[in-house]
């Protein structure tokens, strides 16, 4: 703009400022992303009140945290056990009121240790990789100390982790056991009478397992994710085929930046991004879009966050996934205000966003009132009809690795569908906070009264 105005006054005729207005406008227009289209912002009036799910892990019960990080051996019933987990967790999930549920992944350590687990191909042993704002802030990051999830968040936590040292293969005893956590989610949701139509079933995408694992084996980065793909295009398609909406969780193209590849370039970065995309779109090629998810987030630990890479830089390169639903923080510092991203290019018209709209790693609970003006600063952009509520992350990535306790995770939950459902509705007298809890008649007739 600078560079433009600066050629207008040195022109000496109109014509020529008009030539010179027009060489600089072409600058500008080779200059700026090729994409931006606004878009035109909807109508307040038409908005209507919105679903609600959440991102996929829930806090364990505290009798299982051993068992399934392997610490303890499981009881003689633990089959039964896990099955009444499953009922309860779904159960509570229904109760809050959401729409979209699954099992809070009970049974896996983490969401990507089970599924490295059904593949051949890692027996070597890594270093998990560090995230640059932690090892940037060492004062915070002592705060961090013997909190093992799958992130090394200081020098004194070091999380091993396995490494690819040979050909990698989806093996058939995995397949049954993906089979058998298929067929515990699927028994749990036939007892509460709630079609699989309605249950989503998470799994790594093929770059999300090169963040975390490290290969020792394939010549490049390219071969390491093709044969990532080619092996976890088995357990994509099983989970669609047995009746659930796939979920490929994609921190890889979000918390990627500042893990495996912090010492990248933006650049080269983004061509990892869309290699990793590319591949998973292959793996998942054949199924309907609309029946899969995807999840991208920066990291689902309290740290600063500060090189947490702008969605700005990664945004056109998450579009062309092939999943229809996406879902992507929205409401942590760090991100809140990159709804406005979305309305600077054209995204396909058939996306629907679900944004997070309440943090989980912080314990402050979100008014409804603010939740809803999440989801309506996307709704302006894209309707109603393609906004979901969502938290940003999981609640519960790796067993007993939790930030927030179980009273305030549900307690998360209901503010969320308290705020969708209130999406299009003017604000009441009294605050829809209300609604939340279960205040004395006295406190709530007052309030009619001041109001
Ligand atoms: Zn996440």
């Amino acid at each position: 703009m600078a560079k433009g105005m600066k050629v207008t006054k040195a022109a000496k005729s109109p014509s020529k400022a008009m030539k010179a207005m027009k060489a600089a406008m072409k600058v500008t227009k080779k200059k700026a992303p090729t994409k931006i289209t606004p878009a035109k912002p909807k109508d307040p009036s038409t908005f209507k009140p919105v679903l609600a799910t959440h991102v996929g892990s829930l806090p364990r019960p505290a009798w299982m945290v051993p068992i399934v990080r392997g610490d303890e051996a499981p009881p003689a019933d633990y089959k039964q056990k896990l099955h009444e987990a499953t009922v309860a967790v779904m159960k509570k999930q229904l109760d809050a009121g959401l729409h979209e549920i699954n099992d809070g992944e009970l049974s896996r350590k983490d969401y990507v240790s089970e599924a490295r687990k059904r593949m051949t191909g890692f027996g070597g042993l890594g270093q998990a990789a560090p995230a640059a704002d932690l090892v940037e802030m060492k004062d915070f990051s002592k705060k961090l100390e013997g909190r093992k999830g799958l992130l090394t968040l200081t020098e004194k936590t070091e999380v091993k982790t396995a490494s690819c040292d040979a050909p990698i293969t989806y093996t058939a005893e995995g397949l049954a056991d993906l089979q058998e956590e298929m067929d515990r989610v699927k028994a749990a949701a036939q007892e509460l009478g709630i079609p699989l139509t309605r249950v989503f079933f998470t799994s790594p995408s093929p770059g999300t397992l090169a963040t975390f694992f490290s290969n020792d084996y394939y010549e490049t980065h390219e071969k390491f994710i093709e044969a990532l793909a080619n092996a976890m295009k088995t357990e994509y398609h099983a989970i669609s085929a047995a009746g659930f909406k796939l979920q490929c969780d994609c921190p890889d193209l979000g918390m990627g930046r500042h893990t495996r590849f912090s010492k990248c370039t933006i650049p080269e970065f983004r061509e990892a991004a869309k290699c990793h995309v590319k591949n998973m779109n292959a793996a998942l090629a054949g199924l309907d879009p609309a029946r899969v998810r995807m999840h991208v987030c920066w990291g689902n630990y309290p740290g600063p966050h500060h090189h947490d890479i702008p969605l700005a830089d990664i945004a056109d390169i998450v579009v062309q996934a092939f999943p229809q639903y996406i879902s992507v923080e929205a409401c942590n510092p760090g991100h809140a205000h990159e709804h406005e991203v979305w309305a600077s290019f054209k995204v396909p018209e058939d996306k629907v966003f679900m944004p997070g709209v309440v943090d989980t790693t912080t314990s402050h609970i979100e008014h409804p009132r603010l939740v809803a003006q999440r989801l309506e600063a996307y709704a302006r952009t894209f309707g109603t009809k393609r906004v979901i509520a969502c938290t940003d992350c999981g609640f519960g990535t790796a067993a007993g690795a939790n930030n927030l306790t179980e009273d305030i995770v549900w307690q998360k939950m209901k503010t969320m569908v308290t705020g969708a459902k209130s999406v299009g509705k003017k604000t009441e007298k009294a605050s829809v906070c209300w609604m939340l809890y279960d205040q004395p008649k006295a406190v709530l007739e007052a309030s009619a009264v001041g109001a």
